[in-house]
Parts: structure tokens; sequence; C-alpha cells
């Protein structure tokens, strides 16, 4: 039987505002879309904390047998830089400061994207759509938009009429927004503006003569608006309603927005059954942002080259770093915090070595079954992939008293503990064991961890002169080591 039988989920819907008991479209099937990354320039590590939140969850979904049709798109085209309907397009724009062809640029990043996620052991999704492979696709949600009244061209450009839209619908319930106050809210328009009201956006954009990026459309030659390529290719891949629709917190609003006015325009009903939006990566509390530079690219983690990090850290040891928060929550970027998780990381990795080589015994004092069950429920109550790693600990602690004797477990048991934690670390977190071209700094932490331990055993055995040896001499060569609650960091200066 396939464990989603069994393992029941709840999943935060934030078009509710509720955690609602997942039931999908079609039996033991997913139909998901996330949006994908505008690839204008490098992806930093905020854009990967979103992509890798539903990384997990689709990882997650297949663990329990689901089939699941995943799709992430690439944006290529439409994405203007006030993410609004005015200014250059990103890409063009970046094209243009370089001196390339915008699908020049669209190839570098792409590869860069792709790169980044391998490295971080993402699965690819199962479609990858572009944008500009979609042109025809958004040019017919159009027509039928116009064909039902709720879109209207000015000079070339078609309009999304939001006001026409909010009198058989409701625009703004995914982010509580009302049309009267984003009305009252709003400036005078200017005069030139080809809009009938701020809140309307475009679905198509004349394009100007200087604009490259353009394609024929029975409006003239123009380019298609931001919001418009997710509605075409969600429902081209997984059908006009579909079970969940996933991007970062600030897609919310207009984007998400837009695309579900679109869609009920087009189709007449509601195009998703489920919103789940992940939470942002800070850096010194700010959001990690392309735009402002407050960001941090993942080489740069890789290699320890930034003036916030004393040292490199593993993909595996940064995708620790993001599931020990969960999706919905914000997570700020630290060194402190990458050290403290490359430790949690060792540990994990230590206790399942240790696992293996325990001497299975005939009776057994740790209740797996129940141990089991409580790490699917911390999956199952809306991916709380923190709950799940402090379980995943308490089987540390467990596995720890086994190899010191004091508990046993039987043969049964150690194999049902190890294919659990093995099932959890590896497929569902997307942790990998081999550090892959361990670099020198990372040989270097592996062995101030070593001293580390061995200075904890001095102390525990009170040789206080072996303890405060190994801190002194760290501290000369100029690793310091600081204790704390959660045990021993170390930095390096
Ligand atoms: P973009 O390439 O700007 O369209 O962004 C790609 C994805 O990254 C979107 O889902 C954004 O919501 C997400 N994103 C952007 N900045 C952050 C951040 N600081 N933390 C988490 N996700 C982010
Ligand atoms: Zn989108």
């Amino acid at each position: 039987m396939q464990l989603y039988k069994k393992q029941h989920i709840k999943i935060y819907n934030s078009l509710s505002g509720k955690k609602e008991r997942l039931k999908p479209i079609n039996e033991g099937h997913i139909g998901m879309y996330v949006c994908g990354p505008t690839v204008y320039s490098n992806v930093h590590l905020g854009n990967c904390r979103t992509f890798m939140s539903f990384d997990m969850i689709f990882r997650y979904f297949k663990h329990l047998g689901y089939k699941v049709r995943y799709v992430r798109n690439i944006t290529d085209a439409g994405h203007l830089v006030d993410d609004a309907d005015d200014g250059e397009d990103k890409i063009a724009k970046k094209a243009r400061l370089e001196q390339l062809e915008p699908m020049e640029v669209v190839q570098r990043y792409t590869i860069d994207f792709h790169n980044i996620l391998q490295k971080f052991n993402f699965l690819p999704p199962s479609i990858e759509p572009t944008a500009t492979g979609h042109i025809i696709e958004q040019i017919e949600i159009i027509k039928d938009i116009l064909k039902k009244g709720f879109g209207y061209e000015t000079n070339g450009s078609i309009y999304f009429d939001v006001a026409k839209f909010n009198e058989t619908n409701e625009y703004g319930k995914l982010s509580g927004r009302k049309l009267e106050d984003m009305i009252a809210n709003t400036r005078e328009l200017a005069a030139q503006n080809e809009k009938k009201n701020p809140q309307d956006f475009a679905l198509w954009k004349r394009a100007e003569p200087e604009h490259i990026m353009r394609w024929p459309s029975p409006w003239g030659d123009g380019f298609p608006g931001w919001h418009l390529e997710c509605t075409a290719m969600s429902t081209k891949y997984l059908g006009e309603t579909f079970d969940i629709h996933g991007g970062g917190m600030d897609l919310k609003f207009p984007h998400h927005e837009c695309e579900i006015a679109q869609a009920e325009a087009s189709n007449g009903h509601s195009p998703v059954n489920y919103w789940l939006h992940a939470n942002m990566l800070t850096m010194n509390g700010k959001k990690m942002a392309k735009s402002t530079g407050n960001n941090i690219l993942p080489g740069e983690i890789f290699t320890g080259d930034n003036e916030i990090l004393s040292k490199a850290f593993s993909p595996s040891v940064v995708r620790f770093f993001m599931m020990q928060a969960h999706y919905t929550s914000i997570l700020d970027l630290s060194n402190d915090a990458l050290l403290a998780s490359e430790k949690g990381y060792y540990r994990l990795m230590e206790a399942l070595k240790t696992l293996k080589k325990i001497e299975p015994n005939e009776t057994s004092n740790f209740d797996v079954s129940v141990w089991r069950q409580e790490c699917y429920d911390a999956m199952n109550d809306d991916f709380n992939t923190p709950i799940l790693i402090a379980k995943m600990f308490d089987a540390v602690k467990r596995i720890n008293l086994l190899k010191e004797n004091i508990e046993t477990i039987t043969s049964a048991d150690k194999e049902t503990l190890l294919s659990t934690l093995k099932g959890f670390i590896f497929d569902v977190l997307g942790l990998e064991e081999k550090i892959e071209n361990v670099s020198n700094s990372d040989k270097l932490s592996g062995v101030v961890e070593l001293l580390i331990q061995l200075r904890k055993d001095a102390r525990d055995n009170r040789d206080f002169d072996t303890s405060d040896k190994i801190r002194d001499q760290l501290s000369a060569m100029g690793i310091q080591l600081k204790d704390g609650k959660e045990g021993t960091t170390f930095s390096i200066s």
C-alpha cells in the first residue's frame, strides 16, 4: 500500500488562511506549479530558499508514493524592471548593458540556475517551460479574456479590466486587499496613462521600436505581460484547475492575484485548490534581494569568499540550515547560524554511521514505530521540517545510548530506525552523505570538530589541563572556540 493512504497531510492554504487537509483532484496524483526564476542575473541564496522549500515538498509527495507533475517555469520575457507594467524588460535591460542578445542573457543565467540547483541536490521538475515558448498560448488566453469582456485595448496594448472583473469576482482575495482600498490609496493617473484604472494590469504590451523582445499578435508587435505566462503554462500542463500553486511570499501580490483574475476571467472558475507561499531569507534582518545588493551568491558560500563568512560551507550544510526553519517562517542567514547547522549536520551523519555498527539485541528500549509516526506527523503538519529534525535528534540521542550499551535495540527495530532516518535525511530533506569536493576548509572544520570533541571528553574526565591546552593552542592559531547552550562552535579570524 502506498504511504499516502496512511499519511494525511494538512497544508496552510494562503487563500483561506487556514490549514486544510490535502485532497488531490485525482487520487494518488498531484499537480504542482511553482513560479520559477527570472533569468537576468545569478540566483542568490534567497531565491534558492524558495525553490528548496518546494523541492522538499515535491520530495515528500514522491516519498509518500504520489505521482507528481511538478511544473516550474523559467521567466525569459515579460518581467519588467518595476515588477508592474512600466519600465524596461529585466532581460532586455541586462542585454543592453552587456551588449548581448537577450537570449544570450537567458542562456547564461538559466545555466547558472541549473548548476546551482544541481549542487544543492535539487530534483529536476517534471516540466520546465519558458515564457517565450508559450507566446501562442498566451495570445489565445488574451483573446478569450477580451471576448468575455474583461480586457480592453489601448494603442496596441491590452489591459485587464480589474473593476469589471471585481463586479462578478473578488479581486484581492489572495492577498487580503479590497479594490476600494486600493483605489482610495492611489494617486491621480498621469494623463498619458493607457489604463482605465491604475489597478488594471497588462496582458500584452505594444513593443516600442527599440524593444528587441517582440512577437507578432492580432494587436501588432508586442510582448506578453508578466503574470500571463504562469496562467498559460499552468493551464496547459496541469489543467484549468490543479492542486497546488507555489512561490515566494513576495509574489502573492500582484503576481498571483493577477494569475487568479486571468484564470477566473478566462475559464470561469478558480485555477488552484491550494496556494502555498514560502517565506523570505534575510541577511542582517533585511530581505535578500538582487536589486538592493543585500544578497549572497551560493558560490560565495561554497568557497567562503564573502566578508560575512569565516569559512566555506558545503551545499548540504546550507540545505540543512534552510530545513531547520519552517518554510513559512522568515530565516536570517549568518555565519554563526551556518556554523551551528554544520555541527548539527555532522552529528546527524555521525549518528547514522554509528547506528550501522550497533549490534542488535533481543529487546528494544526504544519504541521505533511511535517515533517513526511522529516524524511523519511533523511532515504531515504543513511540512514541518524543524520538528522533523528535532525528532531526528531524539533518535541521535538514543543512538548514542545504544553505542554506550545503556540501551538496546532489536534487529527489526534497528532496520526500521535506519531506513526511516535515511528516508527522511536523503529522500525528503535532500541532504547528501558525501561532501563532494571536500575543500581544505571543510577538512579543517572536520579537524576542529574533532578537537572540540576531544576537549569535551577531557573536560568530562576533569582533565582541564588538556582541555585548556586545546582551547589555547587553537586560539593562538586564530581559531576561537565559543561555548554555548547548543555546544561549542568555532570561528576562524
Ligand atoms: P525572481 O527571479 O526575482 O522572479 O525570484 C524567483 C523566486 O525567488 C520567487 O519565488 C521569489 O519570491 C523568490 N525570492 C526572491 N527573493 C527571496 C528571498 N530573499 N527569500 C526567499 N525567496 C526569495
Ligand atoms: Zn508566476
